[in-house]
């Protein structure tokens, strides 16, 4: 698959649900409102689609949401994705936000999964709590050790947040590298209203690489994971620091992925409105599989050159209506 501006799509991200036991503050609204199930693919559909996906090209496979793993029986998806490694796909991966991580660890790896991301924004429990809503720290600090323990390779995702976090990163680093885990910083991106101003929120992570690079050696390197993530080595701890900066400095023109949300709608761009519904041609055994493949080579036609987001005070509306975990973070 090849999109107007000459870029290979070998990257499919999967929300394959928008609930999650969390409520992040940055991330959703306290009282949102889910897809009624109706509206939901099956697990047995999501497994189609996909496959189709990893017959035109895809060779990454993210599962993602909400929290992909509280949907029920997501195991067999996984399982399902996972016996096409080597026949297509290169690698199957997840983000999570690890609280359910005890209890499936062994069966990711089981699956074929080696690496995974785990979004914690903050190694204190009363700022996690309050960050999340209601999420126990402990809990995940537990999956993330059973995670490590199944043999998995274990990235911490964190959104740098100016009053929640900005004064924590020397301590996430040195505890990642502590335990071998690769830390990624996060930009927050104006998708959705939530309760609260981005724009008090907003920190720019050229700030906070320049103040972390007073205390640590970092090197630039060449590490890249087929993700938007620009690497640092980190000469303490062997381990990588990785910054993602949609807003500061985007890295659109090699962008190499699209994402499905759990109704089978595919958005082209995480920061744009366009979409295209490929749940219609999944269900219409008049349109088969050509037809499915048809919609989505028209979807990949429509690739936008990339996004606009702005955190401004003028602007008080978000960028793009949805919030991120209809898209899928
Ligand atoms: N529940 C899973 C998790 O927590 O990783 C997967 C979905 S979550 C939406 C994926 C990632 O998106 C998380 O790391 C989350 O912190 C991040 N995220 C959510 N809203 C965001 C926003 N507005 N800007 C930047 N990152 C955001």
């Amino acid at each position: 698959m090849i999109d107007p501006f000459g870029r290979h799509i070998s990257y499919l991200r999967v929300s394959v649900t928008d609930r999650c036991d969390l409520r992040c503050v940055y991330c959703m609204a306290e009282d949102m409102t889910f897809l009624p199930k109706s509206e939901v693919l099956t697990l047995e559909e999501l497994e189609r689609l996909c496959g189709t996906f990893i017959d035109l090209g895809v060779r990454k496979l993210r599962l993602t949401g909400g929290e992909p793993l509280v949907r029920k029986n997501v195991m067999s998806l996984v399982r399902g994705l996972g016996s096409r490694i080597g026949s297509g796909l290169d690698e199957l991966t997840l983000t999570t936000n690890g609280t359910q991580l005890t209890k499936y660890a062994d069966e990711l790896a089981a699956a074929g999964v080696r690496r995974i991301n785990v979004s914690i924004d903050t190694l204190d429990a009363a700022a996690f709590k309050a960050a999340t809503r209601w999420g126990e720290l402990d809990k995940v600090l537990d999956g993330v050790f059973a995670a490590k323990a199944a043999g998995l390779h274990v990235k911490i995702n964190a959104v740098a947040l100016k009053g929640l976090n900005e004064h924590e990163f020397d301590r996430m680093l040195a505890w990642c590298g502590e335990h071998g885990f690769d830390l990624c910083l996060i930009e927050t991106m104006p998708l959705g209203e939530i309760s609260e101003d981005r724009t008090d929120q907003f920190l720019p992570l050229s700030l906070v690489r320049a103040r972390l690079k007073q205390n640590w050696t970092l090197t630039e390197s060449s590490h890249t994971t087929g993700g938007p993530a620009r690497y640092y080595d980190v000469a303490e701890t062997g381990t990588r620091l990785g910054f993602i900066t949609p807003m500061t400095h985007n890295f659109c023109e090699s962008c190499n992925r699209v994402r499905l949300t759990c109704t089978g709608t595919l958005y082209m761009c995480l920061g744009q409105e366009d979409a295209a519904d490929l749940r219609a041609p999944l269900r219409d055994p008049a349109l088969g599989e050509e037809g499915l493949r048809a919609a989505i080579a028209d979807a990949i036609a429509r690739k936008p050159k990339g996004h606009d987001f702005v955190i401004d005070r003028r602007r008080s509306a978000p960028a793009v209506a949805r919030h991120m975990s209809v898209t899928g973070g």
